[in-house]
């Protein structure tokens, strides 16, 4: 029991997730996406935020030169958008499967159960955003919590927090 406890503690997770704007745009939609994250993860902290340029221009940094940096800003400025901190057992690679793939229309041929499959409508209004892995994770969840309690203690977050998922 003790091996057990020990080993979902290792692979607890913490992660973000982003209900973009053209999701945001859909009160009934957000309401069914965010049920169905509830039963799979905890929940953490929730916050509706929009972004100015220069803060959508900073978490994006990564891909500043790309073809679709210009658009990827416009659209996560052109609305409020909710954040979203899901703590599980691997919970960073749980939540990139449970959102798919970056491009909706191949996602619905390939994983139709996804949720860009279902909700996403083009390569860059896909509806959703999750950190690619834990160190990255860490980075995003300090950008959008990090004046928040929890924001600042991730790395503490564990099942004995009562942080288990439902
Ligand atoms: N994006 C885009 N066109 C592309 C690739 C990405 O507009 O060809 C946008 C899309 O909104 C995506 C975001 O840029 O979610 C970040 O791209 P990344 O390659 O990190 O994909 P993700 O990890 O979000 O699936």
């Amino acid at each position: 029991r003790a091996t057990n406890l020990r080993r979902v503690r290792a692979q607890w997770e913490t992660t973000l997730a982003l209900l973009k704007p053209d999701l945001l745009a859909d009160a009934a939609r957000v309401r069914a996406v965010e049920q169905e994250i509830g039963q799979q993860f905890r929940v953490q902290e929730r916050r509706q935020i929009a972004w100015t340029r220069a803060q959508a221009e900073a978490f994006y940094a990564e891909h500043q030169g790309r073809p679709f940096f210009g658009r990827l800003v416009g659209y996560m400025t052109s609305g409020p958008f909710v954040a979203l901190a899901l703590a599980g057992p691997q919970a960073v690679s749980q939540w990139r499967k449970t959102m798919g793939g970056t491009r909706p229309v191949q996602m619905r041929v390939r994983n139709p159960a996804s949720l860009r499959a279902r909700f996403g409508l083009t390569d860059t209004r896909n509806s959703f955003h999750g950190s690619d892995s834990a160190e990255t994770a860490r980075r995003e969840l300090a950008f959008l919590f990090g004046d928040s309690k929890i924001g600042r203690n991730w790395e503490h977050a564990s099942p004995q927090a009562g942080n288990l998922p439902p």
